[in-house]
């Protein structure tokens, strides 16, 4: 591993670079190496709900705290932009497998937190969370950049989704008992301005509930630059170690830790392989097919860990 500070590198005008979001540090060594500048698409299209643009950024850990994110990286404007103008068809063709995902989800919630009340879905894309928590009890809301999902949800599911960023929708001081990130945190420009903005909207006791891709668990560590959650789309990078801190840092107590199990239909995991290896894809796709699995649903386990935080 190389040591660079932020200053010493020649600067590529598309991208920003970035102190640890973490500790606040601008000290870090290269963990991977980015693709090479000529070979890098770097368009608003890379971000999105569903997106799997391969990673071609390099990852950087941090040297104070050992936090990895992604730096340099595209402008924050470029980041949002690409999630207000997403269209995500293959996001909403998942709604039966995020729908028992999200069951359970709720049910661990409901664990940590039996009194149900209000609860907000932050970067809610189509809704499907905000569906399974209304008609679980909760007083349930939502808000997402994507401006097309969130007017899918409002005209299929029958929910009242704000569009927008979370800041924009700007709500009252204590006002939620619960707030979500599903598959969120890691998207986020600002991981930490996020987990603040969510402690001022929560009340004293509220939870975050937020679930991540573990760079920690064993799978990313013996996959290492092949792990399937290295895509562009993700700009941080977190551990059990670094959540925890994460949340600390941000005025919580880390209450909850544990393995984050999903559903999806088999189909669609298999079309996921596509970008990493073609030929498997090949074979895959036309068996799965033939055997009539696309539509099974599947749980499994993918490195994904679920952290709650109690508001201090
Ligand atoms: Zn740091």
């Amino acid at each position: 591993m190389t040591t660079h500070t932020a200053n010493e590198e020649k600067r590529d005008e598309r991208f920003e670079y970035l102190p640890c979001n973490l500790c606040g540090a601008d000290d870090y060594a290269v963990v991977y190496h980015a693709a090479p500048p000529d070979a890098r698409k770097v368009t608003s299209d890379n971000y999105s709900a569903a997106s799997f643009h391969i990673l071609e950024d390099q990852v950087v850990k941090c040297n104070k705290c050992g936090f990895l994110y992604i730096n340099p990286r595209p402008k924050s404007e470029m980041i949002v932009k690409g999630y207000s103008d997403a269209v995500d068809e293959t996001y909403v063709s998942q709604s039966e497998g995020r729908l028992a995902t999200f069951k359970e989800g709720l049910a661990r919630i409901e664990k940590a937190y039996p009194q149900k009340g209000r609860i907000l879905d932050v970067g809610c894309a189509a809704g499907f969370f905000v569906k399974t928590a209304k008609e679980g009890g909760w007083d349930a809301y939502g808000v997402e950049p994507s401006r097309w999902l969130a007017e899918w949800g409002n005209n299929n599911l029958g929910l009242n989704l704000k569009s927008g960023t979370l800041e924009e929708a700007a709500y009252p001081n204590n006002y939620f008992d619960v707030v979500t990130l599903w598959d969120v945190l890691e998207h986020v420009p600002d991981a930490a301005a996020t987990l603040k903005e969510i402690h001022r909207i929560l009340k004293p006791g509220g939870l975050v509930v937020v679930n991540y891709p573990n760079i920690g668990s064993n799978l990313a560590k013996v996959f290492g630059r092949k792990w399937w959650f290295l895509l562009s789309v993700h700009l941080y990078y977190f551990t059990p170690h670094t959540i925890k801190k994460m949340l600390e840092h941000n005025g919580y107590e880390m209450v909850v830790h544990k393995h984050h199990y999903q559903k999806l239909k088999i189909g669609y995991l298999v079309f996921r392989v596509k970008p990493y290896s073609k030929a498997l894809f090949k074979v895959l796709n036309p068996l799965v097919q033939k055997l009539g699995l696309a539509d099974k649903d599947v749980t499994y386990y993918a490195s994904q860990s679920l952290a709650i935080g109690k508001k201090k």
